[in-house]
């Protein structure tokens, strides 16, 4: 790879040196890639605005093993109507990274991009419930990448009768038979969870989660993709 063009998603940015920013996208072409944009932060910069989160960008990069060289970059969507609402922007940054901490390096991934696209474009019209999106969002790009949980029977016994703890380190639901720590899952909730991965994203909002399984959701969610990711977690092992 030499010079490249293409567009992405900036998942995260630093402050690098004087005036400079170290970038993370999203690559439609290349997946996640860090770059350097050089001077992004002086004052009249024309890549001034361009590389803020969750920014749709067109960038020019000379590709480097390490840290890409951003040579030229334009916005080609801000999504300002998303970012106009808290509630929606934080629901949105939290897909972002959970993308950020999942994609491997420099690897093209079509469906998780395509679904980023998609979320993103449905918040930016304001319609669909922010929180619940951000649920369909992540489970469905957690799915794509490879790691679906199993929420629909005992990851070890396959019993479909509960009460279920989801465990992080074992990607499913196990009942308490098996298992007793984990999280405490409803049956209910697991299903609802198992369909949200299935359904398209524009229907994620038939299926009703009340704000408490979204929270409960959202922890599991953070527990997996930290065990995927081998971060340290206070959970032992079983
Ligand atoms: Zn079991």
């Amino acid at each position: 790879m030499g010079i490249e063009r293409g567009e992405g998603f900036v998942l995260r940015v630093r402050d690098f040196a004087e005036s400079d920013v170290i970038v993370t996208l999203f690559t439609e072409q290349w997946g996640k890639r860090t770059g350097i944009a050089k001077g992004a932060r002086r004052f009249k910069s024309r890549l001034g605005g361009v590389f803020d989160l969750l920014n749709r960008v067109e960038v020019v990069f000379y590709a480097k093993a390490q840290l890409d060289l951003i040579s030229q970059g334009a916005l080609i969507s801000g999504y300002p109507r998303l970012k106009s609402s808290l509630n929606t922007v934080v629901s949105a940054l939290s897909v972002g990274k959970l993308l950020e901490r999942l994609l491997p390096l420099h690897q093209r991934e079509d469906a998780p991009y395509a679904l980023f696209a998609e979320y993103l474009g449905r918040m930016e019209e304001g319609t669909s419930p922010a929180e619940q999106m951000a649920v369909a969002a992540m489970l469905k790009i957690v799915a794509v990448l490879g790691h679906r949980p199993q929420f629909t029977a005992c990851v070890r016994c396959g019993s479909t009768s509960g009460p279920f703890v989801f465990v992080p380190e074992r990607g499913g639901v196990m009942c308490t038979r098996c298992e007793q720590r984990g999280i405490d899952i409803s049956r209910g909730l697991a299903l609802s969870l198992n369909a949200l991965i299935d359904r398209p994203l524009s229907r994620a909002g038939i299926i009703h989660l009340k704000p408490d399984e979204i929270a409960l959701a959202r922890d599991m969610l953070d527990a997996y993709v930290r065990e995927l990711v081998g971060a340290p977690r206070g959970m032992m092992k079983v």
